[in-house]
């Protein structure tokens, strides 16, 4: 059901992965992976793009707009029932009132005896076609789509008796050949998928009275829809997710379902045929880079970003519904249902009927949201999904009624044009992981690196410096030895020719003595004797001075040598020194390295919000092409948005402060009143996204753009609008003037309405986060609580929506906060005005809240309400002092623990409360 394709703005992070449709090939996966031996290929399968009747692909529509999908037309084949036994005897003499044509695909209906009607159908299934048949004409093409990438819908129309469970659901555990669709679907989904690489899920519902309740799960039994208003995708977050893994299990829980359907359906007094079973089965399959879509079109030109590709995923859904019996419609009043029950039944089956009507009128209201069922089934009726129904009667001539209705059902869904749409998208949250550890790994390498070269250049000093300090050593040893040996010789040379010297002169004493009175002979022949005497001694003298001359050179020598050693070690010092600059230098590169990688992540972030922010815009374009006014704007906007995506850096500051040059902010401020609501829708959009930047708040807030945002929550009456406004105040209340601007202007009430009147949760989001924001002024307490804050963030809690829900607890918890801090300071007195707003009881039930900002965020609260002893009382009645005592015990933050316990020890009122039941904390 097409209806209002959604779009959503939201300011800030960007949760969720960024999506392109990409339009089904005609001739795309001829030999599917799927295992179709009896399949012929001119037999059924040809009708696989819907091409019966003329609603199938084209080529020429597939090539038109990238973007658009591909024209399917919702397939219905007829099924008749066998006769039954009680027929066979009741209605052994009447004819049966329908006569089938199954080769012309043609039924006829008889009006009387001599008149019928002729319909024609995609399939015409006789009594005699066998499961396997049906499976195959009405299923495997939409089974095929699913595993393509698409979504597909099967579901089953019929009066009650005529075989819809016995087509969909029969789990032929006896008989094999008796298996219904689900169980032989997903005998195909599991022999096509990889259990390593992808993955299998499934949820099983039971709709009835308006309620939704959980096949495996029967405890929950309240379950809401949520819809992306952005991609238009339905899901049902509070059902439980089985994965499967093997065919086996996957019939225990179809087991398990049925069983819990027929125990809750005794409980509710009520039977199968009036409630509307609805299983869910969901595909993720990664796909290989040249197969995707995505990553064709993709064509970023970045060395970086391309090693840094983000892997493909394919997530698609199958949806199996067996309705409840088609007769209700007419006769649920008068076969005394209570009224509310009456009502509620065929609210949703008529609201089918109606959605479908007027999908084959193409008429421009689809009244989708009349009820849960047709907004569980948005996607298959006029969405994206491969939709086959199959319609079931029974041959009796006693229901010709309902039998002729059931056939114009079929007839018109027939008329059901569906845009299919491949479910691809980038998993940017798996790359990011990969990413992480990348970058982990390399800091961890660097340092590493870093500590081997530190303790390198220490091991080389160190010995560099030891083996110095030896070298020196050993020269100053030797030196010292050498000179004390020649300072000895040397003394030894002088006493010895003073000895000499001495004897000498002695000897030329006793000499002359003699001279006087010996003969002259003798006289000559004493002194030739002594002379020769004194020649030796010279000679001796002579060598021994050569020996020392000898001694002296080699000594010189080793110091020369010792000299040129020292040399080399300085050298080589040095050298060490320039090694260590060079490791240095390597480090900084390295260093430079990691920062450049951790950019290039910012910048992969920055341009995947960038490239959500287009998607919405594109989508927006498709949804009203005729709308040119905004051409400007939108213009100018891509102008300055482009450059953005081919060249990084600063891109969006970049941008914003080009989009305040070119078009002004007066004239941007302008364009939100002006007349048309597309002009009015973007322009909020381009204030929204600069006020998110804090630069430029405070130029917003002085050209009067806060006041222009107040306004059109009150003016306007489109939610789209709503929203994104509320999220620019948001951006704006986290500053405290701004705060006090919001409030004098009555931003409480204007806040408020727009929740009140506000269906998407995220504009509930946004204005809970506004609030939240305002909850935080100290100053602005008793203001807030006047003009019904709180009572706004209470309001909102009862659309359950967890983003919501956690907002709603951070304006609690700062207001507590504030208040605390007043009566700390003595400025306040008396009771917390969350108490006398009736708080409580729903901080006290969501304490324990399974979304970890939501319980913390209150368990926060609970502390500061019970820091002051004219709340313990209330906090006793209400319960939270039990929530108190399991902070204390239990909360994973140490700071909220203690700060719970010594909250508990210190109060006299707890502790009284705690000894009278006898309860140590
Ligand atoms: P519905 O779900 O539409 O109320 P069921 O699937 O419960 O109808 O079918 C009613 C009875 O008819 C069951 O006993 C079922 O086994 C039998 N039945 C239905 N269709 C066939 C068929 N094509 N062949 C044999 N038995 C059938
Ligand atoms: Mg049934």
């Amino acid at each position: 059901m097409a209806a209002s394709g959604g779009y959503n703005y939201r300011y800030g992070s960007q949760r969720g992965a960024l999506r392109v449709d990409r339009p089904l090939s005609v001739n795309s996966n001829p030999k599917s992976s799927v295992k179709s031996k009896s399949l012929p290929a001119s037999g059924p399968r040809r009708n696989s793009t819907g091409s019966t009747g003329g609603g199938g692909a084209t080529g020429a529509a597939a090539s038109k707009n990238d973007n658009t999908g591909v024209l399917g037309r919702v397939r219905v084949a007829l099924r008749l029932r066998p006769r039954n036994a009680e027929e066979m005897v009741a209605d052994a003499d009447f004819a049966d009132c329908v006569e089938l044509q199954p080769e012309l695909k043609r039924l006829k209906l008889r009006k009387n005896n001599w008149d019928t009607d002729t319909y024609e159908f995609d399939e015409v299934l006789t009594e005699f076609a066998s499961q396997k048949r049906v499976y195959e004409v009405v299923a495997k093409p939409v089974l095929e789509s699913v595993l393509e990438g698409y979504n597909g819908t099967v579901m089953a129309y019929g009066q009650t008796g005529t075989g819809k469970t016995y087509t969909l659901g029969q789990l032929g555990e006896e008989d094999t050949a008796a298996r219904g669709i689900m169980v032989r679907a997903m005998e195909d989904i599991l022999a096509d998928v990889s259990l390593e690489s992808d993955s299998l899920s499934v949820s099983y519902l039971q709709l009835y009275m308006e309620t939704i309740q959980d096949l495996l799960d029967p405890a929950n039994d309240n379950i809401s829809i949520v819809e992306d208003p952005k991609t238009g995708d339905v899901s049902v977050p509070g059902a439980s997710l089985v994965e499967i893994r093997d065919q086996q299990s996957f019939v225990e829980l179809l087991r398990l379902g049925e069983a819990h359907r027929f125990a809750t359906n005794t409980k509710l007094n009520t039977e199968s045929s009036r409630s509307h079973a609805i299983l869910m089965v969901n595909v993720k399959k990664s796909v290989k880079g040249k197969d995707s879509a995505l990553s064709s079109q993709n064509g970023n030109n970045s060395h970086m970003v391309k090693s840094l590709k983000a892997p493909v995923v394919r997530k698609s859904k199958l949806v199996v519904v067996d309705l409840a019996g088609s007769e209700r419609i007419d006769k649920s009043g008068s076969e005394g249902h209570t009224l509310e029950e009456a009502k509620s039944i065929n609210l949703s089956l008529s609201a089918l009927g109606k959605c479908i009507n007027a999908l084959a009128e193409n008429s421009s209201h689809v009244p989708v949201r009349d009820s849960k069922l047709t907004r569980l089934l948005r996607d298959s009726f006029g969405g994206t999904a491969r939709t086959s129904l199959v319609v079931t009667i029974g041959p009796s001539p006693r229901h010709r009624g309902e039998t002729a209705s059931t056939i114009m059902f079929g007839q018109r869904a027939m008329k059901v044009e569906n845009m299919l749409k491949l479910k691809e998208e980038f998993d940017y949250k798996s790359l990011a992981r990969r990413l992480d550890i990348q970058l982990d790994k390399i800091i961890a390498e660097h340092e590493r690196q870093q500590k081997v070269f530190e303790d390198e250049m220490e091991r080389i000093s160190i010995e560099a410096q030891n083996r110095i300090s030896e070298v020196e050593r050993n020269y100053t040893d030797v030196l010292e030895e050498e000179r004390l040996k020649y300072q000895k010789d040397y003394m030894e040379s002088i006493k010895k020719l003073e000895e000499q010297l001495v004897m000498t002169q002695r000897k030329h004493g006793s000499e002359k003595i003699t001279n006087g009175h010996e003969d002259d002979g003798f006289n000559v022949a004493s002194s030739k004797e002594s002379c020769r005497l004194h020649v030796e001694e010279i000679d001796d003298l002579t060598k021994l001075l050569q020996k020392e001359t000898m001694l002296r050179k080699a000594v010189e020598e080793e110091v020369h040598n010792l000299k040129s050693q020292l040399t080399q070690w300085k050298r080589s010092e040095a050298a060490g020194k320039s090694e260590i600059l060079k490791l240095r230098k390597m480090l900084e590169d390295e260093e430079h390295q990691k920062e450049k990688l951790e950019g290039e992540i910012a910048r992969l972030h920055s341009q995947l919000l960038q490239r959500s922010f287009e998607a919405d815009e594109t989508s927006q374009q498709l949804d009203r092409s005729g709308a040119e006014k905004i051409g400007a704007l939108e213009s100018l906007m891509t102008q300055v948005r482009k450059p953005q995506l081919k060249d990084s850096g600063n891109e969006e500051k970049a941008s914003i402060a080009k989009l305040f040059e070119q078009v002004g902010l007066q004239k941007i401020l302008s364009l939100l009143e002006a007349e048309d609501n597309d002009v009015r829708i973007h322009a909020v959009k381009v204030v929204a996204n600069l006020a998110a930047e804090e630069a430029n708040q405070e130029k917003i807030v002085e050209a009067g753009g806060l006041t222009s945002l107040l306004m059109l929550l009150k003016n306007s009456e489109d939610e789209t609008i709503h929203r994104v406004a509320a999220g620019a105040i948001a951006n704006l209340a986290m500053n405290e003037i701004n705060q006090e601007l919001i409030m004098t202007q009555g931003g409480i009430s204007l806040l408020s309405m727009t929740a009140a009147n506000g269906e998407d949760p995220q504009t509930l989001r946004m204005v809970a986060g506004a609030i939240a924001n305002l909850c935080g002024n100290d100053k602005l307490q008793n203001k807030i609580r006047g003009e019904g804050g709180i009572k706004a963030l209470l309001g909102m809690v009862s659309c359950g929506h967890p983003d919501v829900l956690a907002q709603v607890a951070r304006g609690i918890a700062n207001f507590a906060k504030c208040e605390s801090r007043a009566s700390t300071q003595g400025t306040k007195t008396g009771k917390s005005l969350l108490i006398e707003d009736g708080a409580l009881a729903w901080i006290v039930q969501n304490a324990n809240n399974e979304a970890a900002p939501i319980k913390r965020h209150i368990e926060l609260a609970l502390c500061h309400l019970a820091q002051h002893e004219v709340n313990a009382k209330d906090m006793i009645t209400s319960g939270a002092l039990w929530e108190l005592v399991r902070i204390s015990q239990d909360c994973s933050r140490e700071d909220i623990r203690t700060l719970a316990y010594r909250t508990l020890t210190s109060s006299p009122t707890f502790q009284a409360e705690l000894r009278r039941l006898r309860i140590d904390n």
